[in-house]
């Protein structure tokens, strides 16, 4: 199975549209996994959430998704993000502001049986102690490798420590959120910034950092433990204005980075119609 995971869309529906296609066109997409932020920034945020429901997603609230509702407040938002979310709060419905409000922040995820749907294969994570050969009980792909047949995921927007808040630049952050992952495998947005941890006592800070590139490719051994960040697919800041998304592969046990070209001058004039910050508009050329 493949499964698509994407983060921070941000009502770019341009973009979240390119992606879908784009993933599709390398197989069919078994599961679709967001990391929050589906709103806030773009035009099109009923569109974006409409699109992710249809396809059943497993979805984590980011702090957009809070701001737009209200649950939380935009003092520590900058000015064209209150701005933002100010206006999508206005263009959501009750009805999707509800919906929003039910996501939880943190969910664990097993993609262990192909004939699951997203959302439905919610099972206990596995133990990241337990060894290849260790683990009792039926696997369900005998294709899947040792560590990953028990595949363990926890998605969440932002770090364990600080859900929708803590972003994951750092080494210090990284080990934080690895303190209180229980999954041998962890997934993260929030910065839009596509990147790797892996856990490494032998390594200074304990762990290791690293860009995650456009066609690069993580084994998920179950050796150590990792974090994964797919980057954002409608509002990149690692100076690459392509849509970022990443596909796990239930048999090869990989996950891989994708860039994808869209039409980013069909958001912006949206956005202008809309009247959104210019800042937020012209940021998208810039990838920053
Ligand atoms: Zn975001």
């Amino acid at each position: 199975m493949r499964v698509l995971i994407v983060s921070d869309i941000h009502a770019n529906l341009v973009a979240l549209e390119t992606v879908l296609r784009d993933a599709a066109a390398g197989g069919p997409i078994g599961a679709l996994w967001n990391l929050g932020d589906c709103v806030g920034y773009g035009p099109r945020p009923g569109e974006c959430i409409a699109r992710l429901r249809e396809m059943e997603a497993l979805w984590v609230a980011g702090n957009h998704e809070r701001a737009c509702t209200g649950a939380i407040g935009t003092d520590d938002f900058n000015p064209d993000a209150a701005a933002a979310a100010q206006w999508t709060k206005q263009r959501l419905s009750p009805e999707e502001r509800a919906f929003l409000d039910t996501l939880p922040e943190v969910a664990e995820e097993t993609a262990s049986d192909p004939g699951l749907k997203a959302g439905a294969a919610s099972g206990p994570v596995a133990d990241p102690g337990l060894k290849a050969g260790a683990a009792s009980g039926p696997i369900a792909d005998p294709s899947l490798k040792a560590g990953a047949s028990r595949a363990g995921f926890t998605l969440v927007h932002g770090t364990l420590r600080q859900p929708i808040w803590e972003y994951l630049y750092s080494h210090e952050a990284a080990m934080g959120h690895l303190q209180l992952q229980r999954s041998p495998f962890g997934l993260v947005g929030h910065t839009h910034v596509p990147l790797i941890v892996i856990e490494d006592a032998g390594a200074p800070h304990g762990c290791e950092l690293y860009r995650f590139g456009d066609g690069e490719s993580v084994e998920l051994s179950g050796e150590r433990r990792l974090v994964i960040n797919p980057g954002s697919v409608g509002q990149p800041r690692d100076g690459d204005p392509r849509a970022a998304y990443a596909v796990y592969d239930t048999e090869s046990a990989g996950v891989t980075l994708h860039r994808v070209e869209y039409e980013i001058a069909t958001t912006q004039k949206r956005m202008e119609e809309e009247e959104l910050p210019r800042r937020l508009i012209d940021r998208l050329t810039l990838g920053r």
